[in-house]
């Protein structure tokens, strides 16, 4: 996080988000002289602060804590002289360049507007599972699997993402069990056979997880579950719990003024970050409901940075 200082009335570029995607498209911008300025929000560095040990970023062969690498992609975009300002976007009028954008911090225009508001798991709502996030809770299969070897874990929901992050968790788990608070998946057919198929998975149907159990020290021992037709609670014990119930892009700040899928992802065109707004581009995954890597986000952070310094030389006076 760093200090706002004074902000001057205009920028060539203005980034919202300070994930992988945003920091990205500051260093590309910056490195061509054009100044931007970052709204880092309210979860500056984004979701890789939520985690520990990043294992999947290349580069780093040992792993990284996903605080540190953000904050060296942080510093590496003001070494070029990116303005990161640690406040959040709370509305934007995009109808017509220069783009205005309001935080807590007052009015800027901008040239041009690049969004990298990522996306945030959609959490249970209950203390344990904020407390334990990074130690025994995780929402990220492919992040964080690789910690629970021969450990006996759970997985919450009944869409795609949990059933496709309880057959990817087999690899390492002894044995896993899917809590469902229904008794029907939502999951599309083969990921639900594929899931019934696998010996290591079981299902607790019409469940919900009302607190995990554990210390930040020791990780997590169980979880305390509740059948919702009987009322009955349970323990049901377990090293790891994986909460895969959807995403939620972050995008209601620019809400109806760029387009969306149903979602509420934003939708980029022809192979590039441009949205159907000239001059506003979209990176991470904030536009990305299949991939949503730390390493994707980059890599659409750096398009993102290009696309707006080739709209800026294409549109300058
Ligand atoms: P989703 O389809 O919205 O499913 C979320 C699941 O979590 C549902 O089963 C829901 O229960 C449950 N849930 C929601 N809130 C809950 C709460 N507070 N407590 C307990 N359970 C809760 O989300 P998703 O699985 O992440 O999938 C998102 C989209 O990505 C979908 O369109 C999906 O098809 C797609 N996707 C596709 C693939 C693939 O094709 N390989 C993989 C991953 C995702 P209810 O069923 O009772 O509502």
């Amino acid at each position: 996080m760093s200090n706002p200082g004074e902000l001057e009335k205009r920028y060539k570029v203005v980034i919202m988000g300070s994930g992988p995607a945003g920091l990205t498209a500051a260093l590309y911008t910056a490195r061509a002289n054009l100044e931007p300025l970052v709204f880092e929000g309210i979860e500056a560095g984004g979701q890789l602060t939520l985690t520990t040990e990043v294992e999947n970023y290349p580069g780093f062969p040992e792993g990284v804590q996903g605080p540190d690498l953000m904050d060296a992609m942080r510093k590496q975009a003001e070494r070029f002289g990116a303005k990161c300002v640690y406040a959040e976007v709370t509305s934007v009028d995009l109808s017509r360049i220069p783009f205005k954008i309001i935080s807590g911090e007052g009015l800027v225009e901008a040239e041009t507007f690049i969004i990298a508001s990522g996306a945030s798991a959609k959490l249970l709502g209950i203390e344990s599972e904020r407390r334990l996030l990074g130690h025994g809770v995780s929402t990220c299969a492919t992040c964080d699997g690789f910690f629970f070897k021969d450990k006996e874990l759970v997985v919450v929901g009944g869409g795609d993402t949990a059933m496709e992050e309880g057959n990817f968790l087999t690899k390492f788990a002894t044995k896993l069990t899917i809590i469902h608070r229904r008794d029907k998946l939502r999951a599309s057919k083969i990921l639900q056979d594929r899931a019934f198929k696998n010996p290591k998975i079981d299902f607790i149907w019409d469940t919900v997880v009302e607190e995990i159990l554990g210390e930040k020290e020791k990780g997590v021992t169980g979880v305390s579950i509740k059948n919702v037709k009987t009322g009955e609670v349970t323990v049901k014990g377990c090293q790891g719990v994986f909460i895969a119930i959807g995403h939620n892009p972050n995008t209601q700040v620019i809400m109806g003024q760029i387009e969306m899928d149903e979602a509420g992802y934003i939708i980029t065109k022809n192979g590039s970050t441009g949205t159907n707004v000239p001059g506003v581009f979209a990176a991470g995954d904030v536009q990305d409901r299949i991939y949503r890597q730390a390493v994707t986000a980059a890599g659409s952070g750096c398009m993102a940075g290009m696309d707006a310094e080739r709209f800026l030389e294409e549109h300058s006076e």
